[in-house]
């Protein structure tokens, strides 16, 4: 099946087609580990994450997925400064060392948010690689020496900056967002990881020390530098180093399309001559009455704060793949009340499946198979795909399938598992229905009296309707074949 994503590049939606012919090469944005990751930010990673298991699943494609972790930065040196009073009593103490206690706290959060992820149904084994900037130091000074050689970077009191004006004689600069030059200031410089598109200037690649941060020293031109990189830098070293160049597919929130993003294109053709990737791909912002979901606006869940409102994490993966990834999501516990609700219902769905006798009626699944597989090869159209879902399950009952149409439907719903990954086809979780609980019942009462013939029986009528009782000491188990 044809696979269509949309490109920021481009801003249409493409034909997909990887580099390499069986796998996919994907590189994700992760979290800048200053504190526990939000439900906005878990929308990245749940598009990510639908993106790879979709190529998998629709595509047939093997994917290799690396997500950076951000473990130093403006906010997480700030925050690992003991003094400033972010500390808790789960990391281990501060020392006097800037680096012991930046990667101390950023270690503390790179935990949770893996814990995180993974409640929301993001397998840390479908991760290749989870690299550490602070892990790729060497890397990110090789590229900066690449950058200045090929004339694209400058030294200024300690600091490296990127040349924008220079880069635009030679390539543009404003791919994935457009941006008006006419407030450019020429040789203007801005030192902060986080900019917006009127402060559009020099970037620094690396930052002079400061006291009482973390450092590393190198020398560039002669010149003995110290500090630490910028943070676009450790993007474009790492994914260089573990998808080689251009790989297929870059992920992250639509606020990264500028300066990040747009930034990394510089300094991956600025010093390896090449474009990181082929299709960049960006998830819209989940929102809080019409505002971005944010740390700093302070409108933000963590996923411990749904969970201490009895929120099941499994509902709010669903409601926010329900809905597409390219248009805003608005946050309300209402929409996570009827997610909720629609998870539930195809949950039912396949508990009758997996439990109800047979009937006569045969479908032809591989039809339901394509109407829901076309919606979700078009750019991820889960809204769409999940509707096909939901008319399916409205209009049918399970007890009319015959056993060869109700083994492929199990079989198609163990596979879109694969992706939405919010069902359950456990043989303990199913649904035993009623009447066959209260004959078991029967029968275990009828061996407990030694009325060895009832129990017999029972036993019979229990395997005609499909049914198997497992005797244990002083239970018994009711197992479905
Ligand atoms: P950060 O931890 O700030 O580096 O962000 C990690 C990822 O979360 C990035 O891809 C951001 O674009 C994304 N992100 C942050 N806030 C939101 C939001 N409200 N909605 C969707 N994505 C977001
Ligand atoms: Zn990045």
């Amino acid at each position: 099946m044809k696979f269509k994503l949309h490109n920021s590049l481009s801003k249409r939606i493409e034909e997909f087609h990887s580099i390499d012919k069986e796998e996919v090469r994907i590189y994700s944005c992760g979290p800048t580990v200053y504190s526990y990751a939000h439900i906005g930010n878990m929308r990245s990673f749940l598009f990510a994450d639908l993106l790879q298991r979709t190529l998998k699943v629709v595509g047939n494609y093997k994917v290799k997925w690396v997500m950076n972790i951000t473990d130093i930065d403006d906010k997480t040196i700030r925050d690992s400064k003991p003094e400033n009073g972010n500390w808790n009593t789960e990391m281990s103490e501060p020392t006097n060392d800037p680096l012991v206690n930046l990667r101390n706290f950023t270690n503390f959060y790179i935990d949770e948010f893996i814990k995180d992820i993974g409640k929301v149904g993001v397998l840390k084994s479908d991760v290749f690689l989870f690299p550490k900037a602070t892990d790729h130091i060497d890397e990110m000074i090789e590229l900066i020496t690449l950058i200045f050689n090929n004339g694209f970077a400058y030294i200024a009191d300690g600091n490296v900056y990127f040349n924008v004006s220079k880069w635009r004689e030679y390539k543009q600069y404003g791919r994935l967002k457009k941006i008006d030059f006419e407030n450019f200031k020429k040789g203007v410089r801005i030192d902060a990881d986080e900019y917006d598109r009127e402060d559009v200037s020099d970037f620094v690649l690396w930052k002079n020390k400061k006291e009482g941060e973390p450092f590393w020293n190198f020398t560039l031109n002669n010149q003995e530098l110290s500090g630490r990189p910028g943070w676009h830098l450790e993007c474009s070293a790492m994914e260089k180093k573990y998808l080689d160049l251009p790989f297929d597919i870059h992920t992250g929130g639509v606020d990264l399309q500028f300066p990040h993003h747009e930034d990394e294109i510089a300094q991956s053709h600025a010093g390896y001559g090449i474009d990181p990737t082929k299709y960049w791909s960006h998830c819209e912002f989940l929102e809080v009455e019409g505002k971005k979901m944010s740390k700093s606006f302070g409108n933000y869940f963590t996923l411990r704060d749904l969970e201490d409102k009895g929120y099941d994490t499994l509902d709010i993966r669903f409601a926010i793949l329900s809905q597409h990834y390219r248009t805003k999501y608005n946050f309300t516990f209402d929409g996570i009340n009827s997610a909720s609700k629609g998870r539930k219902k195809v949950q039912n769905f396949i508990d009758e499946l997996l439990s109800d006798k047979t009937g006569t009626t045969s479908i032809n699944v591989i039809e339901l198979k394509h109407l829901v597989y076309t919606e979700l090869a078009e750019d991820l159209h889960t809204p769409k795909a999940l509707a096909q879902v939901f008319s399916f399950v409205n209009d049918y009952k399970t007890s009319l399938f015959d056993l060869k149409s109700k083994e492929d439907l199990i079989s198609f719903f163990k596979e879109l598992n694969n992706i939405f990954a919010v069902w359950s086809f456990e043989l303990s979780k199913v649904k035993i229905p009623t009447e066959i609980q209260q004959l078991a019942e029967e029968r275990y009462k009828a061996k407990v009296n030694k009325d060895w013939q009832l129990a017999d029986e029972i036993r019979k009528q229990l395997q005609s309707k499909g049914y198997e009782i497992k005797d244990s000491k002083d239970s018994y188990e009711i197992i479905k074949f």
